[in-house]
């Protein structure tokens, strides 16, 4: 179990499983002869990609950020990402039942963020986190009901519609405090409005910087991923985000890291991104 003490808060990594992505597609205009000296591809060119979700007990609310790829994938969904689906047992191990869930945060509305959003149950779509008031950035919400040809297979409603009709998601305009010392902040690039989630307590801070730096091996600017729709803000939001993160050192958090699930980004002499892990 990956935890750590931030302040008065209670950080624990929950996994919902590992995937396997192409390579090239999760590095983009990074040649493979540069991406395979830090990742390691199988027979069929593919790369094993984490499903990191963030736990946060503040000691008053029970913060889960992102829900996995979830349990509902289509078979030839299944059949292409495999649909792990160990969040429930993996928060189960971190002593957390669905009903303890007080707030759930989406970053974005790809299927493998906020899959666990819902689940089937008798044929019916329901909150997994049946207490939980759920946010989402309103601008991803809206783009997911006319996305582009390019990312149209990344968005399945059943996700979001149900609870943006019921009224137990809220959508979040960005850049605002969801509970003391828990706020979002947009850094476009992966999409138009994905949201970061800022923890703060005691001084020290993480982020869940989500997709706009994936895993540990994602840390240089230059190094998105080809699913990126704005590739040139992904830049400019990774500058924006270190210009940060570096100087206050801040725990990052890695979403799709299967590995490294989180650590502090730092800068060498030579100028040199590099990572300090923690265990
Ligand atoms: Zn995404």
């Amino acid at each position: 179990m990956h935890c750590t003490i931030l302040g008065d808060f209670e950080l624990t990594v929950i996994s919902d499983g590992t995937y396997f992505l192409d390579g090239g597609g999760f590095f983009g205009v990074v040649p493979k002869t540069l991406w395979s000296k830090r990742v390691t591809a199988d027979d069929q060119n593919r790369v094993a990609v984490g499903l990191n979700s963030l736990l946060v007990r503040t000691g008053k609310q029970n913060v889960l950020i992102e829900t996995g790829m979830g349990s509902k994938l289509s078979e030839k969904m299944v059949r292409i990402y495999s649909q792990p689906a160990k969040l429930l047992e993996n928060l189960h191990s971190a002593g957390m039942a669905p009903e303890g869930i007080d707030i759930v945060i989406n970053t974005h509305l790809h299927f493998d963020h906020c899959g666990w959003n819902t689940v089937r149950k008798n044929g019916k779509i329901a909150p997994t986190f049946p207490r939980a008031k759920y946010y989402a950035p309103e601008g991803e919400w809206q783009y997911a009901r006319h996305p582009s040809e390019r990312d149209a297979i990344s968005f399945i409603s059943e996700n979001y519609d149900p609870l943006v009709e019921s009224g137990q998601m809220t959508l979040l305009k960005g850049d605002e405090e969801i509970v003391p010392g828990i706020s979002v902040k947009t850094f476009p690039g992966h999409t138009a409005h994905m949201q970061a989630v800022i923890v703060r307590s005691g001084g020290r801070t993480a982020c869940y910087i989500s997709d706009l730096i994936p895993t540990s091996a994602h840390i240089d600017l230059t190094w998105g991923m080809a699913f990126d729709l704005y590739p040139l803000q992904t830049i400019e939001s990774k500058k924006r985000y270190y210009a940060e993160a570096i100087p206050d050192r801040w725990l990052t958090v890695f979403t799709h890291d299967p590995t490294a699930r989180w650590g502090y980004v730092e800068t060498g002499e030579n100028g040199k991104l590099s990572l300090a892990r923690i265990t």
